[in-house]
């Protein structure tokens, strides 16, 4: 039998002028932008801190630092692609991942359809295996005041029951 886990991941941005809105890897047109040392797609954050964590694998900031200059502006699928690579190396693969976004704008709904068809092709997975929700939080809160965006993930990751380390099947 396959062994599963679960991870959960939290993240949070800042919305500034000036800057383009990267979310669930596509660009979205808006008059503010999420703000961080990469493009800042918090969704895409919290999936990655999810499936690390189900892992145990530390999180983003230990993987990908933001004091690297590698990573400077990085698109974050390009992290979501190594975190999958990194759990790979450990015979965990991909089940399933569930993302709630919180946003007051922009309509975030008439885009889902697309970002789903993005991370399922990063991952490796169906789109089927991708859920994402949107929500705003009723104008309360930062994310309400439109100051930042947060995103929560929870993700299912599987290891093949035949797989082996160091001999031993595991
Ligand atoms: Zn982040």
């Amino acid at each position: 039998m396959a062994k599963i886990r679960v991870g959960f991941g939290y993240d949070v941005h800042r919305l500034v002028e000036g800057r383009e809105l990267w979310l669930g890897g596509i660009r979205l047109e808006h008059d503010r932008g999420l703000l961080g040392h990469s493009d800042a797609d918090v969704l895409i954050h919290a999936v990655c801190d999810a499936l690390l964590g189900a892992a145990n694998m530390r999180d983003i900031g230990y993987h990908f630092p933001d004091t690297a200059g590698e990573y400077e502006n990085i698109d974050s699928k390009v992290l979501l692609r190594k975190t999958v690579a990194l759990l790979a190396s450990k015979g965990y693969a991909v089940g399933n991942v569930d993302v709630t976004v919180c946003a007051e704008r922009p309509k975030l709904n008439p885009h889902i359809p697309r970002m789903k068809q993005v991370l399922a092709a990063v991952m490796g997975v169906d789109e089927e295996d991708v859920s994402i929700k949107a929500t705003t939080t009723e104008r309360l809160g930062f994310t309400g005041r439109e100051e930042g965006i947060a995103a929560y993930a929870v993700v299912l990751v599987e290891r093949a029951a035949l797989a082996c380390e160091g001999g031993k099947p595991l």
